[in-house]
């Protein structure tokens, strides 16, 4: 008898989205343009690899700005900081690169301009995320945090009619609604984000993980267990159908008993992934007769975010190029 065929589905779009690619690319310049070192306060993304690959290189990775000596120069990661740590930086004399990505940036503005019109905001998030730190930051009395629909019966707000609900941009999507389906039967006037929170990466990488799920014996997710989207990846493809889902940093993690009986490998890789560690499992996965690689694309992503200006004009002045 014929062995069954083992095939790889690869999900297309993964890997880099154009806010992790910005602000990896920042700390690089910011390299080459104030020489090393350069502070990074928080990971810049959550991976370790990129973490490492960026240490390596003469960053040096901080959790306060009190740690950065007085008049160096500091960069703040992708996820967004509250405005306090601006201020901060002021006081210390930081030259302060701001790395937070525009999608990121969007729903603060999203927050000071729903609390400055006197709305309660419910920000459906991870509670201790850097981000929803960073949100909540924007607008501290007005914003409280909802953590999944399990948090709703906890909600209290001022006034019924004067409600929005905003979120965290790497959410599952499904589970977000969810979420707000249950607000909703408790606030039937909330009102919604102007645009979506969730992000176009977010939303592309969940939609072909979906579409691939129902054939996948396992799905393989290569990212970080503190990048949310990654994690969401996990739980979407075991929602959708695979019958098993596993987030790995690096090749080597996978074990061997996953991949027992099973012919249909899914494989996909969070925001904050570089290419070559999706590579790395698609040889692992070859050597064990995987050598059958299919690419599902579902959505051409093509979204390119400038680099923060202050970079820009001493990239300029100092005369490095990008790239
Ligand atoms: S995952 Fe979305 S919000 Fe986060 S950095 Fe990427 S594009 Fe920006």
């Amino acid at each position: 008898m014929t062995p069954p065929r083992k095939r790889v589905l690869l999900a297309k779009p993964r890997g880099y989205c154009a806010g992790v690619d910005r602000a990896v690319q920042t700390v690089e310049l910011a390299l080459k343009t104030y020489g090393a070192p350069i502070y990074v306060r928080k990971e810049i993304v959550h991976n370790k690899h990129v973490v490492a690959t960026l240490e390596a290189a003469g960053a040096i990775f901080v959790e306060e700005n009190f740690e950065v000596p007085e008049g160096a120069t500091v960069i703040f990661s992708a996820h967004g900081v509250a405005p306090e740590v601006y201020e901060q930086a002021k006081e210390r004399s930081l030259r302060a690169i701001d790395a937070t990505c525009p999608l990121v940036t969007k729903v603060h503005h999203e927050a000071r301009r729903f609390a400055a019109d006197d709305y309660d905001i419910l920000l459906i998030g991870h509670e201790g995320h850097e981000e929803v730190i960073g949100t909540t930051g924007q607008a501290p009395a007005r914003i409280q945090l909802v953590d999944g629909p399990g948090d709703v019966d906890k909600v209290t707000v001022r006034d019924p009619n004067k409600v929005v609900w905003l979120s965290q941009t790497t959410l599952s999507v499904d589970e977000t609604v969810a979420t707000v389906a249950k607000l909703r039967e408790k606030l039937p006037m909330l009102q919604s984000p102007p645009s979506d929170d969730i992000c176009y990466a977010t939303q592309n990488r969940q939609q072909v993980v979906k579409q691939i799920a129902p054939e996948c014996d396992v799905m393989i997710v290569v990212g970080s267990r503190n990048s949310s989207n990654s994690v969401r990846l996990v739980e979407v493809a075991k929602d959708a159908g695979s019958r098993a889902g596993y987030l790995v940093d690096f090749a080597h993690e996978i074990q061997e008993e996953w991949l027992e009986g099973a012919t249909t490998v899914g494989l996909s890789s969070g925001a904050s992934v570089p290419e070559n560690l999706v590579e790395d499992v698609v040889a692992f996965l070859a050597e064990r007769g995987f050598a059958d690689l299919e690419e599902i694309n579902a959505i051409e992503e093509r979204l390119v975010f400038s680099l923060p200006q202050d970079l820009k004009r001493d990239m300029k002045a100092a005369g490095v190029t990008a790239g």
